[in-house]
């Protein structure tokens, strides 16, 4: 079966073997050293336009986090109807103290969720096309206790 990424650029791909973990690709400035994610071709502080790629860590922790309720609106392509929709938490992650990145939190209970605990970036599947075709999505699952 043929997968692939949601979006080109957005993460490492294809996914590296366990143990190791995906990285969530972002652009630093050269001038003042903002971080973006996703990738920008400009400084969003500075204006600067040499921006040099490079991979976030892999563990952050939970800044804030809420949770969606009800399906999303169309262009929403995810594989819930209606009636199969259950609501998911969505979380801020701090990534190494650089930069806050909103994702889907999986492997969660709502109320365990905490500020500050220790979360994994993951790529996990999100919808299959009707070619079969798997499509991958980034998110953060609680950390690995191992490690
Ligand atoms: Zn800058």
């Amino acid at each position: 079966m043929s997968k692939r990424p949601i979006s080109e650029g957005l993460f490492t791909w294809p996914l590296p073997a366990p143990p190791a973990q995906p990285r969530l690709l972002g652009s630093r400035c050269e001038a003042c050293g903002a971080v973006t994610f996703p990738r920008s071709s400009g400084c969003p502080r500075c204006g600067e336009e040499r921006m040099e790629s490079c991979e976030l860590p892999s563990r952050g922790t939970l800044y804030t986090w809420t949770t969606q309720g009800f399906l999303p609106k169309l262009p929403y392509l995810g594989p819930e109807t209606q009636k199969t929709f259950e609501p998911w938490a969505v979380g801020y992650v701090e990534l190494g103290d650089v930069i806050r990145v909103e994702g889907r939190l999986h492997d969660v209970v709502l109320e365990d969720l905490a500020f500050g605990m220790e979360l994994d970036v993951v790529v996990r599947p999100f919808r299959t096309e009707e070619d079969g075709t798997e499509v991958y999505t980034f998110g953060f699952a609680p950390a690995a206790q191992s490690m």
